[in-house]
């Protein structure tokens, strides 16, 4: 099996009409929470999802609803189509049937790659995308404004609302201590935390996370487990993993995804038991 994340990280944006057709019409704002989540609580909505690249089914007939709010873990094993599913939820690949709403009325396969980034979905993919040359703090400046163009001057300009959205974040990513370190010479974990801290500063309401424990030591992972706990409750948090034990150390409801569909879903004490479950992924993981 191929990896293709990194490729997929680099690829360009695949280009769709901006032709949006919902009641919040071409956002500048992302909706709120409110605006967007009404009766049931659902804010993610993917309905029997298919999607095959030459034949071979990536997604197959994937449902999956996702809570207001709620930590979910998606585990599976390697080329179950874990990522997939992501690329599919921020608009980079295209399913071939199924649906995918966020909130009740916006319907993600009528949006393109961008327009699904306005819209308060944060992505962090495997590998860290800090900007190495510029400390935290400006990491995290950068990532607040919308105009990337003039940020290195930008610090002076901060109101005192954004400075303490700064704070907040340094804080909840175990930076505090080192807001003017490059980033470059951070850790990889540190790095990995900066780069949620930077999706942070949008305030989305659904945060997606391709393995963020791959490569962390045991410390750096308990850290990540504690931070994506944290930020749940407030965000909607889909954590996509291979490794059990951190799922074990989150302990939430699981999906379990297998050749691109749903094998299983439920806490994570039941999963953990079920023979299909078992058969499967300590079969081939
Ligand atoms: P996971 O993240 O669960 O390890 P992926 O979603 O990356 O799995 O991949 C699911 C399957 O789809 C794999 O067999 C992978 O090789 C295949 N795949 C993913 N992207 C592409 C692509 N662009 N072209 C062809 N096959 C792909
Ligand atoms: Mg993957």
């Amino acid at each position: 099996m191929i990896d293709n994340d990194a490729a997929r990280q680099n690829n360009a944006v695949d280009g769709r009409p901006d032709a949006v057709q919902n009641r919040f019409g071409f956002l500048s704002k992302p909706p709120s929470r409110e605006e967007l989540v009404t009766n049931n609580g659902i804010i993610l909505y993917l309905e029997d999802v298919t999607l095959s690249f030459d034949g071979f089914k990536a997604l197959n007939d994937l449902t999956l609803y996702v809570e207001v709010g709620e930590l979910r873990c998606i585990i599976g094993p390697n080329g179950a189509g874990k990522t997939t599913l992501m690329d599919v939820i921020t608009g980079k690949t295209r399913p071939d049937s199924g649906s995918a709403f966020y909130g009740q009325t916006i319907d993600l396969l009528q949006m393109s790659e961008p327009q699904i980034a306005t819209l308060g979905i944060g992505r962090k993919f495997q590998k860290p995308t800090v900007f190495e040359q510029h400390s935290v703090l400006e990491n995290l400046e950068l990532a607040m404004k919308s105009d990337k163009r003039v940020w290195v001057s930008l610090f002076k300009q901060l109101t005192g609302q954004e400075k303490d959205r700064i704070e907040e974040v340094l804080n909840l990513i175990g930076l505090t201590d080192s807001p003017r370190k490059m980033a470059g010479s951070l850790s990889h974990g540190q790095k990995q935390w900066l780069e949620i801290g930077m999706l942070l500063m949008q305030d989305p309401l659904l945060l997606l996370v391709d393995e963020p424990v791959a490569g962390m030591t045991q410390q750096e992972s308990e850290a990540t487990a504690e931070l994506l706990t944290s930020l749940a409750g407030e965000h909607s948090v889909v954590v996509v993993e291979h490794d059990m034990e951190f799922v074990r150390s989150i302990a939430r409801q699981v999906t379990v995804l297998h050749e691109g569909s749903v094998l299983a879903e439920g806490a994570f004490d039941v999963i953990q038991e079920d023979p299909i479950v078992r058969q499967v992924y300590l079969g081939s993981s």
